[in-house]
């Protein structure tokens, strides 16, 4: 489940980056065709990466990466004009006289455009989030992607520190009472990026044949940028904060960020209710399984009356078969072939073997929020590598360590690594990187891609992973139980207030989890709101679009076809994604 891919994560960005010149680029003149169309969609990006050049970088576009924009009140506005210019450049196409692609395009630019406007004017979290001023990810990316030649890239990475001093001072001008758990993370994510100026680029600088006399000009100015970071990680530190904003964004924001970052059919109060429904379900399939495996792990010894501790019982026995800490990597790295095989065999979905994985530990920067994710590459990038970042474990206690491999025991480590990997993430991100046209990689949806991954578990079990043993499908439950909690947990922290106490006990005592994560999600659910939302939702919209997709196809239908076909319009929002498998295209347009 983990967390979101790099390019996902940089959406968050956008409200806080800095603008060149002028901002307000007005698209092509718009047409009522699907040339003019994918002219104009040219502009809009231009424009955009114009107004953001680290959201450029991060999706592999490389025109400004030596430019980083100070964050002022300027650039807002510019950010704010631009979002209204592209909304009534789009009114002014007639969407149905478009193909099916761009259709789809057009649904996903006019919403975020609305959440561009949205997030400046009403979520203002260029106020109360800290964190969001990082920008040693955009840095590390530079240093560590190789799209261009080193030395272009650390020349790049040079010219682009040249604003981080002002960046980081405009930064704290725009802070007010900060939320405190986001100031928290900031000054960690911010120490734990230094190392980027002050070790990795000198690395990197020695490994280059770039003049000394440059060098040192360019070393000095590290020196100045990590020194700039330590200063704001020192501000975050000392800052008398009286007053800090809830972390708890509250049902009206919630709502709103919801519908635009998720861009269900449902609402969040929707989901909300049908996680609490999919909970009561699971515990009686998990009691009923438990029930059967009980002989087997405990003899004669009396069953638990109440079904939740006879559940925790057999959990608790299963979860024994762990890794050791020390090899959660090489544990991980063991899986990848065996997923493969089995897909193959099976007939899922077809693989690309030219573009393979990578397992890694996970950079320093990135960490704070969780323990496994993937990263691929940007739409621009699709040559780049895909990696599965795994958090280290060293120097931690033994008992958390230990509580941690509980968690990712024998039976759930297989099902993490079908979801970052095969036919998760890793796969769908290849589907969505194939994909023409740049929008929907570049937009990508969170709740599609979340949702692909939960989904993908559920796949590989229902066709014979793990031998029908009941209990991988007993962990499975509990893995999914995660997802559901995930809705429950995210709903009901930001909106009805539900205190820390009672968020661990939903986590350990219904979710089964182990202490370890069920502290983690707590930190992460204080640190971010609706993308917990998203593995539930977007597994629920692909159940229920793969059922409309089964009735209509009948005796026809192939699970292959399925897949491959839902994964061909990229990271989509499910719901447009749906309206295009199920709904015949219009008359007069040739679809593609
Ligand atoms: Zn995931
Ligand atoms: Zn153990």
């Amino acid at each position: 489940m983990i967390k979101k891919i790099l390019y996902a994560t940089c959406l968050g960005f956008l409200a806080l980056i800095g603008c060149k010149k002028d901002g307000s680029s007005i698209g092509a003149l718009p047409g009522k065709d699907d040339a003019a169309f994918a002219v104009y969609e040219n502009s809009f990006l231009e424009g955009l990466w114009k107004l953001d050049p680290n959201w450029a970088t991060s999706v592999g576009y490389h025109k400004y990466d030596s430019l980083l924009l100070v964050p002022d009140n300027k650039l807002r506005d510019k950010l704010v004009t631009y979002a209204k210019v592209q909304i009534d450049s789009l009114s002014r196409f007639e969407v149905n006289t478009l193909n099916e692609s761009n259709r789809i395009d057009y649904r996903i630019m006019q919403n975020q455009m609305e959440l561009l406007e949205w997030k400046l004017q009403q979520l203002k979290e260029y106020q109360w989030n800290p964190a969001s001023y990082n920008v040693t990810g955009t840095f590390a990316y530079i240093l560590n992607e190789h799209y261009e030649p080193l030395a272009q890239r650390l020349r790049h990475f040079y010219q682009k520190m040249a604003n981080i001093p002002a960046y980081y001072k405009e930064a704290e001008k725009q802070i007010k009472n900060p939320v405190a758990e986001l100031t928290s993370l900031a000054i960690n994510q911010h120490i734990g990026g230094i190392g980027i100026f002050e070790k990795d680029f000198a690395d990197s600088l020695k490994k280059t044949n770039i003049p000394a006399a440059e060098q040192k000009q360019m070393m000095s100015r590290a020196k100045t940028s990590a020194d700039a970071i330590k200063a704001y990680a020192e501000w975050l530190k000392a800052l008398k904060n009286d007053k800090p904003h809830s972390f708890r964004l509250g049902k009206e924001l919630y709502e709103a960020k919801f519908k635009y970052e998720i861009q269900s059919d449902f609402t969040a109060q929707q989901i909300y209710n049908s996680a609490v429904e999919r909970k009561k379900y699971l515990h009686r399939e998990m009691a009923k399984i438990s029930k059967k495996l009980w002989p087997k792990y405990f003899g004669n010894a009396p069953v638990p009356a109440d079904s939740l501790e006879l559940i925790s019982k057999v959990i608790d026995t299963l979860s024994a078969k762990h890794a050791e800490p020390a090899d959660f990597q090489s544990a991980i790295e063991k899986e990848i072939p065996k997923l493969t095989a089995f897909v193959k065999t099976k007939d899922l979905v077809t693989l690309d073997p030219s573009k393979p994985l990578i397992v890694r530990r996970e950079p320093g920067y990135m960490s704070g929020v969780a323990g496994a994710s993937m990263s691929s590459p940007g739409p621009y990038d699709k040559g780049g590598n895909s990696y599965f970042n795994v958090g280290s474990l060293s120097g931690w206690p033994a008992t958390r360590a230990e509580s941690y491999m509980r968690e990712y025991n024998n039976y759930t480590l297989q099902i993490l690594c079908i979801h970052e990997a095969i036919p998760g993430h890793y796969v769908q991100l290849l589907y969505a990187n194939k994909t023409p046209g740049l929008i929907k990689s570049i937009f990508g949806n969170g709740a599609m891609v979340e949702g692909w991954a939960v989904y993908s578990e559920e796949m590989m079990l229902d066709n014979g992973f793990g031998g029908d043993d009941p209990e991988m499908r007993l962990m499975w439950y509990k893995w999914h139980l995660r997802s559901v909690c995930n809705a429950i947990l995210d709903y009901a922290v930001h909106t009805q207030n539900m205190t820390q106490q009672d968020a661990l006990k939903l986590l350990t005592h219904e979710a089964f989890q182990q202490q370890a994560e069920a502290e983690g999600k707590w930190q992460r659910v204080t640190v971010s709101s609706v993308q917990l939302d998203s593995y539930y939702t977007g597994y629920k919209e692909i159940m229920n679009l793969r059922n409309d997709w089964k009735k209509k196809a009948g005796d026809k239908y192939k699970l292959k076809e399925f897949n491959e076909k839902f994964l061909s319009y990229g990271s989509a929002p499910v719901k447009l994604i749906k309206d295009a498998m199920l709904t015949k295209p219009a008359d007069n347009n040739t679809g593609k």
